[in-house]
């Protein structure tokens, strides 16, 4: 694609950057078959070749508009046009650029910075949340009846219990998961466990900063990298083997710190050390298993229990480790049922499910309906957000994969 952007705009390498990114895309159209928000409203502003567009004209004309913004918020950033675009556009970094640009430009009305100030102040810190649920429990039967579903249940805040194997791994406890699904963390300690690797908790970690980045709070992006950077920076010295992340979430995130701080003096070569020690825990689990002393030691736990898996897309888009987690619970004994239309988000994203409700109560009806069609068991996941998002409607059990290799 041909672009024209004023020559004194691309010294900006925000901008550089974006028409690197746009000059890449051949508008071929391949990428808005399988963009789930284009699907359900049939707009091209509303798939990514016509958001493409929409920055471009942005950048060329210095302008945006209200409708601007509309399109792009509208975006899920499930980066499924990522997946399917045959030149490789990196379509997620240039709507982050986007993003930014126009709500410079277009800046929104007071009650919705006021909204989007809010979620920056709780949604990112344990404690907040925590004090917002149980205000929110208190105030239940006052709540429409929309958040009144997404209220997750009471559970005690995970505490990661050490053990001592020679072989140490970091774990990012995360912002909501210890409150939402502690099980999750306590469940990847024992499997590691067992297969002979300590999961440690670095003290002074915090969010990884994606929800920041949802909310295009720039500055508060890096600034949880930099402190998530200082707490681990001992334990890389000490010798981790690597940063595991539970959810999928999270680890696209921390794998991006290299490119998000490359320009940092101080932190451009911790945060390209922290990058390629983090792996999904999937990552980890895989290889782990292929070894020939663990070849058998989940081999049988799944007795044939139908499983319907949720691909993420952080893990299968973003990650690119799509069909990892079916292959190890196949491995371990679980029958995975059937899922149409795998490659489409459900509709959590983030923030997404507090911004966008309507598209995202919609995504999530179609998710559950492919999810439920195989008639599984139980529902498994790898990433928080989804897994509160689906289980917000389902009357399965939805889990974290790792729950299920769980010798407890
Ligand atoms: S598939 Fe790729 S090249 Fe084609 S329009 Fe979409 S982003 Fe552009
Ligand atoms: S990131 Fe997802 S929602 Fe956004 S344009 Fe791409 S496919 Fe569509």
């Amino acid at each position: 694609m041909q672009t024209s952007i004023p020559t004194r705009l691309l010294l900006n390498p925000d901008i550089a950057e974006a028409d690197d990114i746009l000059r890449a895309c051949v508008h071929c159209g391949f990428c808005t078959a399988t963009c789930p928000t284009y699907q359900i409203l049939g707009s091209e502003l509303d798939g990514p070749r016509g958001r493409i567009y929409l920055i471009k004209e942005m950048l060329e004309t210095g302008q945006a508009t209200s409708k601007t913004l509309l399109h792009l918020d509208r975006c899920l950033t499930c980066r499924s046009c990522e997946t399917t675009c045959p030149s490789g556009v990196r379509y997620g970094r240039l709507v982050e650029i986007g993003r930014k640009i126009a709500e410079e430009r277009s800046p929104r009305p007071f009650t919705a910075k006021l909204v989007r100030s809010a979620m920056l102040t709780v949604l990112p810190y344990t404690a907040r949340i925590s004090a917002a649920m149980t205000l929110a429990r208190i105030f239940r039967p006052l709540l429409p009846a929309q958040l009144r579903k997404k209220l997750p249940a009471r559970k005690n805040i995970a505490v990661i219990r050490a053990t001592s194997h020679p072989r140490r791994m970091l774990v990012l406890e995360g912002c909501i998961q210890p409150i939402t699904a502690p099980e999750t963390n306590s469940a990847a300690t024992r499997v590691l466990d067992k297969l002979g690797i300590s999961l440690v908790s670095a003290q002074g970690a915090v969010c990884c900063g994606a929800l920041n980045q949802h909310l295009s709070d720039s500055d508060g992006t890096r600034d949880m990298m930099r402190r998530n950077i200082d707490a681990w920076w001992p334990h890389v010295e000490d010798g981790v083997e690597a940063i595991v992340m539970t959810a999928s979430g999270c680890g696209l995130m921390v794998k991006d710190y290299v490119g998000a701080l490359k320009d940092e003096a101080d932190y451009a070569d911790k945060a390209s050390r922290i990058s390629a020690l983090t792996r999904d825990l999937s990552e980890v689990v895989t290889d782990e298993l292929l070894k020939q002393e663990n070849r058998d030691t989940f081999a049988h736990i799944g007795h044939g229990v139908r499983v319907a898996c949720q691909s993420s897309c952080t893990l299968q888009h973003g990650q690119k480790l799509g069909g990892v987690v079916e292959k190890i619970l196949l491995r371990c004994g679980y029958e995975l049922t059937p899922v149409a239309d795998s490659h489409l988000c459900c509709g959590a994203a983030g923030t997404y499910t507090l911004l966008q409700p309507e598209l995202s109560a919609q995504l999530l009806q179609n998710k559950l309906a492919a999810l439920n069609a195989g008639k599984p068991e139980v529902i498994a996941t790898a990433n928080i957000g989804c897994q509160m998002h689906l289980a917000s409607e389902n009357r399965l059990p939805v889990k974290h994969w790792i729950e299920l290799l769980d010798p407890k």
